[in-house]
């Protein structure tokens, strides 16, 4: 389906990721054929399974060997009463960046966002306030060449909105690191059709709160890299 709206329209979708059930046997077969007709990258890989357990391990593996990013949603506080978690354990996770260093690592959603503080105690899905230096985000980022940063939806926005002077120079020392996104439900960029939206994001567009964030808090040679060649470079799209 998404290779069909790519062919029809190359010049607004440059790209697609593929997903697949990873707790199915079949996932690898399926993501290697994924890549094999143009997919750029796995994700939003997003089950409820350990970010180092053995079903995401063997996709990190897929993923380093087929030379493709892996997005993973990372998510430990339920948002309903029976939603679970997502890759849950992502303080545990420089093991995995230290075990798969050929594989490209997108961190996205509230695990990765929340942890760019270090008192995060995964309470809250979308903690606010001030941020406390030293986050598990933070350093792992600093550490590893190979992990990188997907902005989008609210927990990118709620992260980089919490504290301007940190994000100034959180966006600097990661200028290299960090993707921007959307994930964005509205429809017209205004905001419309997010009455299902985290509550501080009904009634605007994701996408145009975030790009606001990014300009008043970086220089237009390092908003260029966040907004368009990381992602050129880590999804080896042509310029
Ligand atoms: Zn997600």
């Amino acid at each position: 389906m998404v290779s069909i709206l790519q062919a029809q329209n190359p010049h607004r979708f440059p790209s697609w990721f593929a997903s697949s059930d990873i707790t199915k046997p079949q996932a690898e077969t399926i993501l290697t054929q994924a890549v094999k007709n143009g997919a750029a990258g796995f994700g939003e890989i997003k089950f409820h399974v350990a970010a180092d357990g053995p079903e995401l391990q063997r996709m990190y593996a897929l993923a380093g060997e087929l030379g493709v990013p892996i997005m993973v949603h990372f998510q430990e506080v339920w948002h309903t009463p029976t939603e679970g978690t997502f890759a849950s354990g992502w303080k545990r996770f420089a093991a995995m960046l230290k075990k798969y260093p050929r594989t490209k690592f997108i961190g996205h959603a509230d695990a990765f966002w929340a942890n760019i503080s270090a008192d995060y105690a995964e309470a809250e899905a979308y903690p606010t306030g001030p941020v406390a230096r030293g986050g598990v985000t933070d350093k792992l980022l600093g550490d590893y060449p190979n992990l990188f940063g997907d902005m989008s939806a609210n927990s990118g926005n709620n992260a980089l909105s919490r504290d301007p002077d940190f994000t100034k120079d959180f966006l600097y020392r990661h200028q290299s690191k960090l993707m921007f996104g959307s994930d964005c439900n509205c429809s017209d960029g205004r905001g419309s059709n997010t009455e299902r939206a985290a509550p501080r994001m009904r009634g605007k567009c994701v996408a145009r709160e975030t790009l606001t964030v990014l300009t008043n808090a970086t220089t237009p040679p390092v908003f260029r890299k966040l907004v368009w060649d990381n992602a050129h470079t880590v999804l080896k799209l042509p310029v």
